[in-house]
């Protein structure tokens, strides 16, 4: 008998595999494919934060703002290991916006959205507090609470969830072509090989981010909306400072730029903002872009930035919804659904942020729930996601006491990266042997083996540079290693040899 799902999700970012995850825990019958790998595009190549996004406020995005202040308390409580607290130092100078405008943000920011578990903002005089030591001519600031997530974790971890209640997740496999039939949609797909693949569908959800219009194309459909395309790029550099706390450089030209720790030993430098045409794809970071973000740092930082400090760039393009707004910071970053019912439903996203990708996957079931009449109830809100239910500090601890032979650095890493599930992959090891091979810096076979087998992972690129960040630590022989043994386990359905240098247009490995 023909298989009909009720939900073909196209896209494998934060947005679709959410979607996924909703719906298949109300018992709809999902599939979702994704050309690539999961976040291999918008949705790996963020600034990694949880937040209201202050700066929003300045756009009169209110909404939006309420709405992500509201789920940050959600992440929190849904997958504390991938969402942690961070502090934020916001430093005045010559050029910031004036002191009682910032004022004014933060007391909105700080009652904005209802109940919240994290400390509200403070004005600092960061001549005397140790927060201003690593500027360059510290005077007044404020401070105030944000979080930091790891985007690609985020969403590998939901499309699990998603698989773990029935949605069938098919990675490396392309819609090429979408009709309507007298049943719902008749889709084909291209799998791992290029072997088509006919699925039926009575409802599509266009989840292809900054290919959303091409998506819609490929369906035969039209739209009334229009995407704007913004290029994000951010930077990698060795830490510029000790601690944990990140700062809100305000830069001459009225924009924003982040500076935060990173990977224990880097700072991550964020974000550019440019108005992109042509295939998302190819984006990448311009050697101006890398100037203007290591600028913007010079100026407020003692420690020098310089462009041959760079480590990693990664850029990434916004599928904003076209407000019509002047520049690319104002467009918002809110998200509009076109949902066209001229036959078999098809749902499209324009938009959205990672912080508010559960709310946008309840609104976009509650758009589809006249079409779907045995859709069961919202239940995300007060859900876990796998390895969410401990306290990742006390998640820590255990496993330091349980598995007193890993390093400390490699227990917080699977404890931040994996949650209680950190558990399942060490299972009754007792010593760092019964791991298996450790491919350098404490990436054990086991490690490996489960991301392959829990978490779709099949090139080197999937590994080391969206499901941990090693590629920053280890050598091209380390990487090769990984990728030969990918080779062997996947029979080469990936292109591992290819895969271990870094991804296009980045810096390679030390
Ligand atoms: C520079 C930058 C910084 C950002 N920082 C933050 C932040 O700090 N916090 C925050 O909350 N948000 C942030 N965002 C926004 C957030 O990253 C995006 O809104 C989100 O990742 C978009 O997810 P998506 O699922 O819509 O798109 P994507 O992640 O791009 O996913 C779409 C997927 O569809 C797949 N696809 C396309 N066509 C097909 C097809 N025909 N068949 C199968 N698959 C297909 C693609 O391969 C892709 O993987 C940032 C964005 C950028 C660019």
């Amino acid at each position: 008998m023909k298989e009909i799902f009720d939900l073909l999700v196209v896209g494998g970012g934060i947005n679709g595999v959410a979607i996924a995850r909703d719906a298949a825990g109300r018992g709809l019958k999902v599939l979702l494919c994704e050309k690539g790998d999961l976040a291999s595009a918008t949705s790996s190549a963020s600034s990694k934060l949880v937040h209201g996004g202050l700066r929003y406020l300045e756009h009169g995005d209110f909404r939006l703002v309420r709405e992500s202040l509201a789920e940050r308390e959600v992440l929190l409580r849904m997958a504390p290991y991938l969402v942690r607290p961070m502090r934020f130092v916001l430093p005045q100078g010559p050029g910031s916006r004036p002191r009682w405008l910032v004022h004014l943000g933060l007391f909105l920011y700080d009652r904005l959205g209802g109940a919240r578990s994290l400390p509200g903002a403070q004005s600092l005089d960061l001549r005397r507090d140790p927060l201003g030591a690593p500027l360059r001519a510290p005077g007044a600031g404020f401070v105030y609470a944000d979080c930091r997530v790891d985007d690609a974790r985020l969403t590998v971890t939901t499309a699990r969830d998603a698989a773990e209640r029935g949605a069938l997740i098919l990675t490396r496999t392309e819609l090429v072509a979408a009709r309507r039939n007298g049943e719902g949609w008749r889709a084909t797909l291209h799998g791992p090989d290029g072997t088509p693949r006919e699925v039926t569908a009575r409802i599509l959800v266009n989840a292809a981010g900054p290919w959303v219009v091409d998506v819609l194309h490929l369906a035969g459909l039209g739209t009334h909306a229009a995407l704007r395309l913004v290029k994000g790029s951010h930077i990698v550099v060795p830490r510029l400072y000790p601690g944990d706390h990140a700062y809100l450089l305000q830069n001459d030209d009225r924009r924003i730029v982040f500076v935060i720790p990173f990977e224990r030993e880097f700072s991550l430098i964020g974000t550019t903002e440019l108005p992109f045409s042509g295939d998302p794809a190819t984006a990448q970071v311009t050697e101006a872009e890398v100037v203007y973000l290591c600028d913007a740092v010079a100026r407020w930082f003692v420690a020098p930035s310089r462009a041959a400090d760079v480590v990693w760039r990664y850029a990434g393009v916004r599928p904003l919804y076209e407000d019509r707004a002047r520049t690319a910071a104002a467009v918002t970053r809110d998200y509009v659904f076109d949902l066209d019912v001229a036959g078999a439903p098809a749902l499209s996203i324009f938009g959205g942020k990672l912080t508010t990708h559960r709310r946008l996957a309840e609104h976009a079931l509650a758009r589809l729930a006249a079409y779907l009449p045995e859709i069961g109830r919202s239940w995300t809100a007060a859900s876990h996601l796998p390895g969410g239910e401990d306290e990742s500090a006390a998640l820590m601890a255990e496993l330091r006491r349980d598995y007193p032979f890993l390093m400390a650095d490699t227990a917080e890493r699977l404890a931040q990266s994996y949650g209680s599930d950190a558990r399942r992959i060490l299972g009754n090891a007792r010593r760092s042997e019964d791991l298996g091979r450790d491919f350098g810096h404490g990436f054990s076979e086991a490690e490996l083996a489960w991301l392959v087998e829990r978490e779709w992972a099949a090139t080197a690129e999937d590994v080391l540079w969206r499901r941990s960040k090693l590629g920053l630590v280890m050598t091209p022989s380390e990487a090769q290693e990984i990728a030969a043994y990918l080779a062997r386990v996947t029979h080469g359905s990936g292109s591992p040899a290819a895969a271990a240098s870094a991804p296009a247009g980045q810096t390679a490995y030390r």
